[in-house]
């Protein structure tokens, strides 16, 4: 097929417009991801090399699919040339090679927000500071913002703004504890996920022999969602590409939705600033949903002030309204989404990997996959908690982690003594000390631990478990110059009692624990089957756990295994996809838009662009629901409509339970009676449960001065028999 065949005229000319700074600023599903996947398929076959392109993806799994099809048009064996990931894989690519001009290690570990947090937590410990006032996750925040705006530990203290700032939010050794964090990250041979861009930006700016070397190689640059750029990666592109100026970015103002992690939309309103000769394209044409879903999410997104102005419409047909659901709890709400897709897969020949629910929270995933998992249907949650960042599966990363690099304090004491050896608290706090005290790694004293021990003040018995310890992670080391990282990790996992200790564990969460390692180890096949296939494949244990790293934000285990399922994810995650069907659940006041983010027009405007992104990934059918009563914290709590779902002009919905019409209109305070002559039914509620929603309606009603029916009709599920219960009388 001919890839420029199909393409829209501005389409074809994003493609085709090869040398120069480009910019495609368009709507949802009008096609940018397209332009920049053909783009790159049609510069290399117009004779560049793949060797010389760049192209910067949000997620992993967005820069395989675009892989495969550009392979479809270029061949194989030229795509696999492409270098074509996300920021972080990509310069933790260039830093495995360049790090140590600043001082890294090649076998660097790359830290997860948890390993990063636990180094935060001694820090704040070490310098003798209230953790109530200094929570690490806010601390962790700070620093984040600081390294996003390239604010080094130096640049933080002639900073006075900052200085300031965190004077008044009662936060003054921040400096001081941002000193002590990026220390010992570079002692552990370590780097945190805003490092890595950090690191490249130092990388960049203090060698300009190596800025030259990739400017030359990184002839042609690609930036999918350039919204969600932060400060950080804008100056890596903005240095890579100020050789040649080959650079194309796609975007959409309206979708951005990472401010809350430094994204700057400023760097797409500002790109014709930076390239006074860029060329603009805009794409009109959405092809992903039908009218209904296109115009709905044009009207939401209208509301917005802060904004370029964008005509989208959709030539598709103009399909159902957009159905809305209101639950009675949030048991109720995950049923009534289990049992819809149920129904669509069965009756409507949908398979199971058209459906997409999405929430605004990791939290509310539970009560879905309950209800699914009741209807035996298959799903696959993304992001949260994932695989990796389990117990048992961090347990045994850490002791590989530890065989390539040793100074990998977090990984070591994660596990000096885990499966127990004997080696207590004491004796670690003993080592932790010493080896900050002389500004060591731990590794290095056990190394010499002969000559180190008396200094530490270690009995023989001690001595002997710590160098137990430490002769297994040298033998591991040894092992794996010359067997695979499957092996290895087998052998490690026997000889260190990890595996021993989950087998004797019979209890159910013990088996699953087990079956978790295995599963690991499973990956690790796959791992090396697929590094095999490509033609400049690393199958080490380096690659493999760069790999998880990072992954780990985003995907559960292995990458194929979402064929026929269900996908569950954040609306954050579902960016850039589509979905046949979606579910947009929780649309509730203060959980959607969340109640951290409704006190500012600024918050709430990035708020509804949230729910413009979950709108616009729907295709075919989208499904609205809400619940009037959540379980939250412990207790039941009352929930209102998100306004959101008054911003969707009626015209473009449909209201499936009767109760739902009733509840609307009371809202816009029309209708004096939310029940009139309606009963409702529903199969998953208790009676208790239901006689208190109908007392908290009425009550609504009262003190908004409107006159509430006396009784209502409960009707149990069989629905052979119905009860009257009064609900006038309490209010
Ligand atoms: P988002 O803003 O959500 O990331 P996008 O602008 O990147 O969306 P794409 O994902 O590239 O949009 O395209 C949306 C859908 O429309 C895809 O299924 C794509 O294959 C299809 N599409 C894009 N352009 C055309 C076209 N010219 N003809 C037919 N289908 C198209
Ligand atoms: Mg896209």
């Amino acid at each position: 097929m001919n890839y420029l065949e199909g393409l829209n005229e501005p389409q074809h000319e994003a493609v085709t417009t090869i040398n120069g700074p480009l910019m495609v600023l368009a709507g949802a599903g009008s096609g940018k991801t397209r332009v920049l996947t053909m783009r790159v398929a049609h510069l290399i076959t117009n004779g560049i090399d793949p060797f010389n392109i760049l192209a910067l993806t949000f997620t992993n799994k967005a820069a395989k699919e675009m892989k495969i099809r550009i392979a479809k048009v270029v061949g194989n064996s030229e795509a696999k040339a492409l270098w074509m990931g996300t920021f972080h894989s990509v310069f933790a690519r260039i830093l495995r090679s360049e790090g140590h001009q600043l001082g890294f290690p090649s076998n660097f570990t790359i830290y997860d927000q948890q390993d990063s947090l636990n180094v935060l937590k001694k820090a704040i410990k070490d310098l003798a500071l209230d953790s109530d006032l200094y929570k690490p996750k806010k601390v962790q925040n700070r620093i984040s913002q600081y390294k996003n705006n390239l604010i080094t530990v130096k640049a933080y203290y002639n900073n006075l703004d900052l200085i300031e700032a965190d004077e008044k939010a009662n936060m003054r050794k921040m400096g001081d504890i941002y000193q002590k964090y990026v220390e010992a990250c570079y002692r552990n041979g370590a780097m945190d996920f805003d490092d890595l861009l950090l690191r490249t930006n130092e990388l960049l700016t203090r060698f300009p022999v190596t800025l030259a070397k990739y400017q030359d190689r990184f002839r042609y640059i690609l930036v999918d969602e350039y919204q969600d750029t932060n400060h950080s990666q804008y100056l890596i592109v903005k240095a890579l590409a100020s050789k040649f100026e080959n650079i194309c970015v796609v975007g959409d103002d309206a979708q951005s939705i990472y401010s809350f992690r430094g994204a700057n939309i400023y760097n797409i309103l500002n790109f014709k600033k930076d390239y006074p000769d860029a060329v603009t394209v805009s794409l009109e044409q959405n092809y992903r949903s039908t009218q209904n879903i296109v115009n709905a999410a044009n009207a939401v997104i209208a509301k917005n002030l802060q904004q370029f102005k964008k005509n989208v419409f959709s030539e598709n047909e103009e399909g159902d309204k957009i159905k809305i659901y209101r639950a009675l709890s949030d048991a109720d709400e995950a049923n009534f989404v289990a049992g819809n897709i149920w129904e669509m897969h069965n009756f409507k020949q949908k398979k199971f990997s058209d459906f997409a629910i999405l929430y605004r929270t990791n939290s509310q995933t539970r009560a879905f996959e309950d209800a699914l998992r009741r209807k035996n249907i298959p799903y696959r949650v993304y992001g949260g908690l994932s695989f990796y960042q389990r117990k048992e599966v961090k347990d045994l990363i850490a002791y590989l982690r530890l065989l390539v690099n040793e100074n990998d304090a977090e990984a070591m004491m994660r596990v000096i003594n885990y499966p127990v050896r004997g080696i207590g608290n004491t004796t670690q706090n003993k080592l932790i000390v010493f080896a900050d005290s002389q500004g060591l790694p731990i590794s290095k004293i056990l190394n010499d631990l002969g000559y180190y021990a008396p200094r530490l003040g270690l009995n023989n018995g001690i001595i002997t478990k710590l160098s137990d310890f430490w002769s297994m992670i040298k033998a591991g080391q040894v092992l794996l110059k010359t067997e695979d990282v499957y092996h290895v990790t087998m052998e490690i996992g026997k000889r260190s009692g990890l595996i021993k200790n989950l087998k004797d564990d019979q209890t159910p969460e013990g088996i699953s624990r087990l079956e978790n390692v295995h599963e690991l180890m499973n990956s690790m096949q796959g791992f090396i089957e697929e590094q095999q296939q490509v033609e400049d494949g690393d199958p080490s244990l380096s690659n493999f756990l760069e790999n998880i790293a990072l992954s780990a934000d985003t995907q559960n285990k292995k990458d194929d295994d979402d064929a026929e399922k269900v996908s569950l994810m954040t609306i954050h995650l579902s960016k850039g996809l589509e979905f046949p069907v979606v579910h947009l659940v929780g649309l509730e006041e203060d959980l959607f838009p969340s109640f951290m983010s409704s006190s500012t027009r600024e918050e709430l405007e990035e708020e509804r662009r949230l729910f413009y992104v979950a709108l616009t990934r729907a295709e075919k059918s989208a499904f609205f629901t809400y619940a009037v009563s959540r379980f939250q914290w412990g207790k039941i709590k009352d929930c209102e409509p998100s306004r959101f779902l008054s911003e969707v002009d009626g015209k473009f919905l449909e209201l499936i339970n009767p109760a739902v019409e009733s509840r609307l209109i009371n809202h816009s305070g029309l209708q004096s009676n939310i029940f009139g002559d309606e009963s409702f039914s529903s199969p998953f509620l208790k009676k208790k449960e239901a006689k208190k929603t109908l007392q908290k309606e009425a009550s609504t009603l009262v003190a908004k001065n409107l006159k509430p029916l006396s009784t209502a009709k409960i009707i149990n599920p069989s629905g052979q028999s119905s009860e009257d219960i009064e609900v006038g009388d309490s209010v």
